[in-house]
């Protein structure tokens, strides 16, 4: 008998009060018992509306079917066949406007929690087996990955299971992009991070790490000296966004990127860290997507008495996901909405002493059907802080479009691609943010994932 009931079960968390000071994870996941109950609700519709909505195309109802019968590590075999990294997508992924929005649980009540499933699935695995992937049988040829974020560990996961030689090349000294110098601890754990990429090691991925591709070696380099028979770019969009404003360059004001690779990448939390990062007291964050409550409840974390979330729009434009705005709300962090700053002002010794904000209100829909935010007359203030944050957006490094013979970006950096992520550059591939601008993992997954097939196609009809 399927679970009629209207409503997931819930997912144990910390409570906000107690979370707010520590960097461990906030939810708790689900007990054997929460996750055989959940797996109940699912009607294993015929049409599977689910698979549909999953940029991956995981068989959703056939692992959560493995789930009802206490089958985990079943379930756990059929994710891996489409997923590389579902501890991370469990965790992180916006299943609101992806799977779930499509289940027929949700007509009448609330959706199957299938991110739910597939993170309990994937740390039941983690924690309870012991087998490594099995190499694929070598096919004799080489690809190169720049950038070892979802993209690039997806495309080189696909590749090494088709017996490709593959190595990841990456900038900083750490694998794992957004998933280990974004998103924080308390988010996405990083130590699940590693455990996939060892997985991806075990299946023969070679990782190079402090490989600035474009200043050590270029793409050219990489094929022509190199031998690499194709390079897949999936290098992100890294490089942040300021206001243009007076003041941005005093002394604790950071961009989002900056502030998260000290505290996620560098540890700057930790008493004993080498890498400092300023314990303000008051501090705003600009910005309203997910690097904005990113930030600000890492800001939190480390000791602000005030934080505020500083938007330009109203609380219904918000882009970061509904749950993150929730849960930065009952971590205690502000709100301050229809406002945007215009100058930051100089305290003592070349530090914030303030911010002068003005008020705004929407007016027209734009292109793009959103009321864009008009300045209110005469309504400048001033916020007392001593920090402000800047999250207003990334875009991609020029510094590969610089180095590499012909390949074509737009005029915002993104690289050209098409839809199997074939560039204007022969045996050039790229995928994830690079491409599309700043996106979700599950988006470069699947670019990742596409480009692999094409890859492969590619090498195999050159022969
Ligand atoms: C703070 C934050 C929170 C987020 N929260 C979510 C979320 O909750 N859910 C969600 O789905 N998405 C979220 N995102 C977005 C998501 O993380 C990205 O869309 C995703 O990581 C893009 O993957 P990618 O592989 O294209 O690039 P990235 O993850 O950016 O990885 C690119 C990698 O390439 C490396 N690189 C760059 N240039 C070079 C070079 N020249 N040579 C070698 N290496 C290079 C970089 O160092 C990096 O490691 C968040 C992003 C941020 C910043
Ligand atoms: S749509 Fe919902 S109920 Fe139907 S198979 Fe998918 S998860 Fe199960």
């Amino acid at each position: 008998m399927p679970n009629m009931s209207l409503k997931k079960n819930e997912m144990p968390a910390q409570a906000p009060d107690v979370r707010n000071k520590n960097f461990k994870e906030v939810a708790l996941g689900y007990t054997a018992e929460t996750a055989v109950d959940e797996a109940k609700r699912c009607l294993n519709c015929k049409h599977k509306p689910c698979v549909g909505g999953c940029p991956v195309k995981i068989h959703i109802p056939d692992f959560i079917a493995k789930v009802a019968e206490g089958k985990f590590e079943e379930a756990y075999q059929i994710i891996q066949k489409s997923s590389s990294l579902p501890a991370v997508c469990g965790r992180v992924c916006p299943q609101e406007t992806q799977c779930e929005q499509k289940c027929v649980r949700g007509v009448k009540g609330e959706p199957v929690a299938i991110g739910r499933l597939e993170r309990f699935v994937a740390d039941w695995h983690n924690e309870h087996s012991c087998d490594l992937p099995v190499k694929a049988q070598p096919n004799g040829h080489k690809v190169a990955v720049v950038g070892s974020g979802p993209a690039g560990l997806t495309c080189a996961g696909d590749l090494a299971k088709r017996g490709y030689d593959v190595t990841v090349f990456e900038a900083l000294h750490l694998a794992g992009g957004v998933l280990v110098y974004g998103i924080p601890e308390f988010r996405l754990p990083k130590a699940i991070v590693q455990k996939e990429i060892d997985n991806l090691n075990a299946l023969g991925v070679k990782v190079e790490t402090n490989m600035v591709i474009g200043k050590v070696l270029s793409v050219d380099e990489l094929m022509d000296e190199f031998a690499f028979e194709a390079v897949f770019i999936g290098s992100g969009a890294g490089l942040p966004r300021f206001m243009n404003i007076p003041g941005e360059n005093l002394k604790d004001v950071y961009s989002a990127n900056e502030f998260l690779t000290r505290v996620n990448l560098m540890k700057a939390y930790k008493e004993d860290a080498r890498t400092p990062i300023a314990h303000a007291k008051k501090v705003a964050v600009v910005g309203g997507g997910n690097v904005a409550m990113d930030a600000a409840r890492c800001a939190k974390r480390l000791g602000a008495e005030e934080v505020t979330i500083v938007y330009r729009r109203s609380e219904a434009e918000l882009p970061a996901r509904r749950e993150e705005v929730e849960h930065a709300k009952e971590e205690g962090i502000s709100f301050k909405l229809l406002t945007n700053p215009v100058r930051i002002l100089e305290g003592e010794n070349g530090f914030v002493g303030g911010m002068e904000c003005v008020e705004m209100e929407l007016g027209e829909p734009d292109a793009s059907g959103r009321r864009s935010p008009v300045v209110k007359e005469n309504s400048e203030f001033t916020m007392d802080v001593d920090c402000v944050i800047m999250a207003i957006g990334t875009s991609p490094n020029p510094l590969i479009k610089s180095t590499t013979k012909g390949l074509e970006t737009q005029r915002w950096g993104g690289i050209i691609a098409d839809e199997n992520g074939q560039t204007s550059r022969e045996g050039v591939f790229a995928g994830g943010d690079a491409v599309t601008g700043a996106a979700t993992v599950i988006l470069a997954m699947g670019a990742g994932k596409t480009a692999a097939e094409a890859i492969d196609e590619y090498i195999k009809n050159k022969k």
